[in-house]
């Protein structure tokens, strides 16, 4: 609730604020400059949640900032910001306001580019501003709130407060042209809309639908990681499934997609099975790095293959599943090669895991990935039910049960 009993907005309580966060503000006060908490802290604490961390824009340019602060780094070639550290590895970002490149009139001297009619994708980012063009270069009004720590106040250039009180994700400005001039924000819409159990608003979500086509203009980077964000947000279910809804997943996972697409209800079923199991994980608190969320996500996929196949057939069916999987990953998303090798070995040690496959179980255990594949094979027992006698067995440390299908010697080559 962003509202008191009287009806009035509720402020933030300073206690809640970062104190470093704060202490970064009034130095920067202290010389001369306007400077204020933004963005995801912001609306989390009016939320009522816990920020994950405080950012700082200010009129202060990065050269200045460095200037202040001691304890301070440079990063990022185009987009400059300062990170000042704190104890315990604690950063506070801090960003020089910046105004949105193609509402500005090309001012003389300003390195903006030319913003043609149709060509609305944001191709340069690093012109400034003043703290109300800030806060509207952002991306959704529930994003775009300020917190003047000085005077204890919110500051509300866009309408963001109305928004967070009546739970919608809109865009701050045009949504068509909004999603077009950065495609990367449906991807942030669904985040949000998930994470925070906010609806998003209706011409937003049309925009969001026109621009899911643009979505392969975005840096790959870029879109790799805010898909990972909406794994490891615990979100992954219903993220996953409103990009279903948006039809972005063929541009997004694309084998998750055609699994969808061939295996109708039950593949939903049993892919959104895992998806939760993983959620319940990562929101218990539980950190699972990038190869393990991408692994457990992966093994409905992974595990499709031609059932009449004899044990070596299948065997060398299903690795070249697995390895034309995340080969098409390394490629079209730039996954990096080291995750996608740890993941298909996770991959590649559920086969043993669950039993189909003989191992030298003393071998076996000593893998340096044997802990983490067990966390995926527990994740696929929670989400399909099968498999649950080889888990206890593999966690109390005993010689698990063979399936009926896993015949021959063991073989110690291979995961
Ligand atoms: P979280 O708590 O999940 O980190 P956040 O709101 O802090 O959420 P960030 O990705 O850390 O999200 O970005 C910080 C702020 O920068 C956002 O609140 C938003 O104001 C702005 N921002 C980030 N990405 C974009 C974008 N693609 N377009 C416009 N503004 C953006
Ligand atoms: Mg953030």
């Amino acid at each position: 609730p962003t509202t008191t009993r009287t009806g009035e907005p509720a402020e933030i309580d300073p206690d809640e604020m970062d104190p470093d966060a704060l202490k970064v503000v009034l130095r920067l006060h202290q010389h001369g400059h306007q400077a204020y908490l933004v963005g995801g802290c912001v609306r989390d604490l009016l939320l009522g949640k816990k920020p994950k961390d405080f950012d700082v824009a200010t009129s202060a340019h990065p050269g200045e900032v460095r200037a202040i602060f001691r304890n301070c780094r440079l990063i990022g070639r185009r987009f400059r910001l300062a990170h000042v550290y704190f104890k315990g590895g604690k950063i506070v970002e801090v960003s020089t306001f910046r105004a949105n490149p193609t509402e500005l009139e090309p001012a003389p001297g300003a390195a903006t580019d030319e913003a043609s009619g149709e060509d609305l994708l944001i191709t340069h980012d690093n012109v400034f501003g003043t703290a109300q063009q800030d806060a509207r270069r952002r991306d959704f009004t529930i994003n775009g709130l300020f917190y003047d720590a000085a005077e204890g106040r919110v500051i509300d250039y866009v309408r963001g407060r109305r928004d967070l009180d009546e739970r919608f994700i809109r865009t701050i400005g045009d949504p068509e042209v909004r999603m077009r001039e950065d495609p990367v924000r449906i991807l942030r819409a669904v985040r949000f809309a998930a994470k925070l159990d906010l609806d998003i608003e209706s011409r937003t979500y049309a925009a969001m639908e026109g621009a899911v086509e643009d979505l392969p203009r975005c840096a790959p980077a870029r879109l790799l990681e805010e898909t990972f964000r909406l794994i490891r947000g615990g979100v992954s279910a219903p993220a996953l499934k409103l990009l279903a809804a948006l039809d972005a997943l063929k541009l997004l996972l694309p084998p998750v997609d055609e699994y969808l697409r061939e295996n109708g209800k039950e593949g939903e079923k049993t892919f959104y099975a895992f998806a939760q199991a993983l959620d319940k994980r990562v929101s218990a608190g539980e950190v699972l790095d990038d190869a393990i969320l991408l692994a457990t996500l992966l093994v409905p996929i992974g595990r499709t293959q031609p059932a009449e196949e004899s044990q070596d057939e299948g065997r060398a069916s299903v690795a070249h599943v697995i390895e034309d999987l995340l080969a098409g990953f390394v490629e079209a998303a730039r996954l990096p090669r080291r995750i996608a090798e740890r993941c298909r070995m996770l991959l590649l040690m559920q086969r043993t895991l669950s039993g189909e496959r003989r191992k030298k179980t003393g071998a076996f255990r000593r893998h340096p990935l044997f802990n983490e594949a067990l966390a995926v094979f527990a994740m696929t027992v929670e989400a399909t039910g099968e498999g649950r006698e080889a888990l206890d067995a593999w966690q109390s440390g005993e010689v698990p049960p063979q399936r009926a299908s896993a015949s021959g010697a063991a073989d110690a080559e291979g995961p």
